[in-house]
């Protein structure tokens, strides 16, 4: 007579070994035994074991080798409930050949029902899933890329006009939390070029305009709003809070404030600069054993030669252009692909239709990120130089 559903299933779990969830948890870490995950994907989206691999029972036969290729391995398979992980240890044993091959009592139930740890992957929201679904489609950024982003604290220098397509781009691609330093208001004068801010924030705060503009383009976003200039009393206590520094100053001292704490603390710095039609990109990067921005420019040009958008006007798309080739190379930097601008110099020239690059090279002689971090004492480490006077004793 053929048996019920439920007496098959009870006559295979006389056929197979089974372990309880005590033992399991035993070996949770243990490398020579693997931890396989029988239930379907929306099972295991709610939560699975600590270090388990997933293998829906429906895809046992044709994935469990790249699973598990070694078939004399200890093998522990679960599901909810210890049914489908007793069919499918069958399977492995009496079908594929692998030789010590266990389904775990209870399943996933009665593992949680015991307080054991469990691993609750994280998922987006289905109102971020649709928000960021073209980057989803991307293999380089895929659902890893997009919560990587969605993790990231990136600080930008500046809301002016290399901070406006920084700020605008970083809020729409995800980035969780988006610090802003800026002292100054909106001018109607800065609009040519400043699109994070609009006419409706003529006079407003710039970190404040732009935190309005952020919030209404991606509510995602945490901006973090640093009314003031970037000083040295407190750079490194408000880089230490960030991932990634965004450079859109548009003078000396305060690039080389940045640069020094940003080698302190060995943080990644994405510089851009413009003048007249031309843009220059680099990324500092330290921590990558780049070199930095001193290693590039030991001293600050002459005033002459280095004269400030301010003061000589500037083509309003050119920081724009300059802006999101930041804005890239900071996303590129969070979801680690791609080949960063460590280490080049990329220079666009507006008026010839022209991008060249050239190497940068680590200063060994370089008086900031040459230095042994251990050498520099916790007292020193917040004591920096007077840039304004350095820069006018260069000038
Ligand atoms: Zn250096």
């Amino acid at each position: 007579m053929t048996p019920s559903g439920a007496e098959f299933v009870r006559q295979i779990k006389g056929q197979i070994a089974e372990v309880d969830p005590a033992q399991v948890h035993d070996v949770l870490w243990n490398e020579d035994v693997v931890l396989v995950d029988v239930r379907e994907s929306d099972e295991v989206a709610a939560g699975k074991l600590p270090g388990a691999v997933h293998v829906p029972r429906g895809f046992l036969e044709s994935r469990i080798d790249g699973a598990v290729g070694d078939r004399s391995k200890r093998v522990v398979l679960y599901c909810a409930s210890g049914n489908r992980s007793a069919l499918a240890a069958r399977t492995l044993t009496e079908d594929l050949g692998y030789e010590r091959v266990e389904s775990m009592t209870g399943g996933y139930t009665l593992w949680k029902d015991r307080g054991y740890e469990v691993d609750v992957p994280r998922t987006l929201t289905a109102e971020q899933r649709e928000r960021y679904s073209r980057h989803i489609l991307i293999n380089e950024v895929g659902l890893e890329g997009q919560i990587k982003l969605i993790d990231a604290k990136v600080l930008l220098i500046g809301a002016g006009a290399l901070g406006s397509p920084n700020a605008l781009y970083l809020a729409a691609a995800g980035v969780g939390t988006i610090g802003i330093v800026d002292d100054d208001v909106v001018d109607l004068s800065n609009l040519q070029r400043q699109v994070v801010h609009g006419t409706a924030t003529i006079g407003v705060p710039k970190v404040e305009s732009a935190a309005t503009r952020i919030n209404d383009l991606n509510p995602d976003v945490t901006v973090v709003q640093h009314k003031g200039r970037l000083d040295a009393d407190s750079v490194l206590e408000l880089f230490r809070a960030y991932d990634v520094i965004v450079d859109g100053t548009d003078n000396f001292p305060t690039r080389y404030l940045i640069n020094d704490a940003a080698v302190r603390l060995n943080k990644p710095v994405v510089s851009a600069a413009i003048l007249g039609f031309e843009a220059q990109l680099s990324v500092f990067d330290t921590s990558q054993d780049g070199p930095c921005y001193r290693c590039l420019f030991p001293v600050p040009p002459p005033a002459e030669l280095a004269p400030s958008c301010g003061a000589n006007g500037v083509l309003g798309v050119l920081p724009g252009t300059a802006g999101l080739l930041q804005a890239t190379e900071v996303i590129k930097l969070i979801i680690g692909v791609g080949d960063s601008l460590r280490g080049r110099l990329l220079m666009y020239d507006a008026l010839a239709a022209e991008f060249n690059e050239v190497k940068v090279r680590k200063d060994p002689e370089c008086p900031v990120c040459s230095r042994d971090r251990a050498s520099i004492s916790d007292e020193e480490m917040g004591v920096f130089p007077d840039y304004e006077a350095f820069c006018a004793a260069a000038g």
